[in-house]
């Protein structure tokens, strides 16, 4: 099966389990994109669970453990939950709009990161959390339109202005730290330069405007692991393996 047509079958199916206990109660799976119970495991994103503890204070052990599953997700496999889970990149990635390269500013989502972590701690509250078109997209699921609305507007006709993953690749703090989580991750892309010819296709197909040759810090933190470089290399130039550290991009 090809790689896009098996990521859009997951991602759907994410789409839709993760919408189930709206209708159904009993299910081994309960919760959100952000805070979940799956068959009795606790499960905290890591960037949740880092802003509670700060901005509460506290150290609570069971948040910081039910961070430690999707850490480890990340860690191993990098920054899938973007290409795989992420009901708005599931949008973003359906919408009719080019994939434009604008704004290659590489850095900004770790910048965004720092800020929303540091004002979680001033005032008091967690901040991307509170403003999250991500998690306002499961709210508006589970609640009705509200003025969430907005916020997917601004991301959906950011994309439409500056390209399809400008909210990803510019100030997601989510994807950020998912990708500081993956620098190092153990499933990478393998480029086998005997087969490559250098067209470019895998270049041009990366929403996330970066592309498999490239190793830098940047580069690394933005893959998703989302394999359509992989797909579009008809010289099989591109796979994924399980690598050791020094070989990893
Ligand atoms: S960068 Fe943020 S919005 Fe984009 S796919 Fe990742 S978590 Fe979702
Ligand atoms: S380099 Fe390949 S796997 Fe990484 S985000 Fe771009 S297209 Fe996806």
């Amino acid at each position: 099966m090809k790689i896009k047509l098996l990521r859009r079958l997951i991602q759907l199916t994410a789409f839709v389990v993760l919408l189930l206990p709206i209708w159904f109660t009993d299910l081994i799976w309960y919760g959100t994109y952000i805070s979940a119970e799956l068959a009795g495991i606790d499960l905290t994103d890591p960037l949740t669970a880092l802003e509670i503890t700060l901005a509460s204070k506290t150290l609570w052990t069971p948040l910081i453990i039910s961070a430690i599953p999707l850490a480890v997700v990340a860690i191993v496999f990098g920054r899938v939950f973007c290409s795989y889970i992420c009901p708005l990149n599931f949008i973003l990635e359906l919408l009719p709009v080019k994939r434009k390269r604008a704004l290659q500013a590489r850095t900004l989502p770790l910048v965004s990161l720092a800020i929303v972590l540091v004002l979680s701690a001033i005032v008091s509250v967690p901040v991307f959390n509170t403003v999250s078109p991500v998690f306002a997209f499961m709210r508006m699921m589970i609640f009705g339109f509200g003025v969430e609305i907005v916020l997917l507007a601004l991301v959906i006709g950011a994309a439409f202005i500056w390209g399809q993953k400008i909210w990803c690749r510019t100030l997601c703090p989510l994807g950020a730290i998912y990708g500081l989580l993956g620098i190092k991750r153990r499933l990478a892309l393998q480029i086998d330069e005997s087969k490559c010819i250098h067209c470019g296709k895998c270049e041009k197909v990366c929403s996330m405007g970066t592309a498999p040759a490239r190793k830098n810090f940047e580069d690394a933190s933005l893959c998703t692991n989302c394999g359509d470089c992989v797909g579009v290399c008809n010289k099989g130039a591109i796979s994924f393996g399980m690598t050791g550290l020094k070989d990893k991009r």
